[in-house]
């Protein structure tokens, strides 16, 4: 078994290239992102404002009311809540901003601990998030803390929204990942930072094909010993 925690800031590429490294080296991927999109996405279905979903008075009554399922179908994730399949409807923009506002609250990040932590007990994975080397997988076997200029994530965040058919602009969207990651690795509870045995990983000037295999050859030499 084999444990790889990717942590790092919107837009630098995690989900991608943990995808492919999880195709290449036959491991499961795990996108925790989803988990906190999904929470916020039902608070905003339910009438808070980002502001409201910031708060435990807020959301910690909500949560009585949440299942979140984590499922596997032909390897790839789905994220169930109360049994709805959301697909992608929470990749939209707003719902990421109701993430990270969800995600800095405590119950919240308690509520889906578990989780995360029980599906890498059971299976090797390459799981993305803010704090998988830190909090979710602390001896995991290998931490990358992936990151990239503000600008090459907000074009790469750009090019993937514009791709599925979202209408953003480039301003908007390098205000927002900018706005989050400040939000993200300045929050009290499990911020976005590198656990201080990971790689920092910065792939600005690295193709895909290139950070991917950067990850493909820590794995090879960790399995070769
Ligand atoms: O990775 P993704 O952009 O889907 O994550 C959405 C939000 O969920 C992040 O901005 C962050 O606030 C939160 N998150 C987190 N911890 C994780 C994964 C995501 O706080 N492990």
């Amino acid at each position: 078994m084999i444990s790889i925690a990717i942590d790092g800031p919107g837009g630098a590429g995690k989900s991608t290239i943990s995808k492919e490294v999880a195709k290449r080296a036959g491991i499961v991927y795990v996108d925790t992102g989803a988990l906190y999109r999904t929470v916020g996405y039902y608070a905003r279905e339910h009438g808070a404002s980002v502001e409201d979903a910031k708060t435990s008075e807020v959301m910690t009554p909500m949560l009585e009311n949440i299942t979140v399922e984590l499922v596997y179908e032909n390897g790839t994730q789905h994220v169930y809540l109360n049994g709805e399949d959301l697909g992608d409807k929470i990749r939209q923009p707003d719902i990421s901003m109701y993430a990270s506002a969800v995600s800095s609250v405590p119950s919240v990040r308690a509520f889906l601990l578990e989780t995360q932590k029980e599906i890498a007990r059971r299976q090797s994975v390459i799981m993305d998030g803010r704090d998988i080397g830190t909090v979710i997988l602390p001896n995991a076997d290998i931490k990358v803390f992936l990151t990239a200029s503000n600008e090459a994530r907000a074009q790469r965040r750009y090019n993937e929204l514009t791709a599925k058919g979202v209408k953003v602009n480039y301003e908007d969207v390098l205000r927002e990942l900018i706005e989050r990651d400040a939000a993200d690795s300045g929050r009290d509870i499990a911020p976005a930072i590198a656990a201080p045995d990971a790689i920092i990983f910065d792939n600005s000037d690295y193709t895909f094909e290139q950070s991917v295999e950067f990850i493909m050859k820590l794995i090879n030499e960790k399995i070769g010993g």
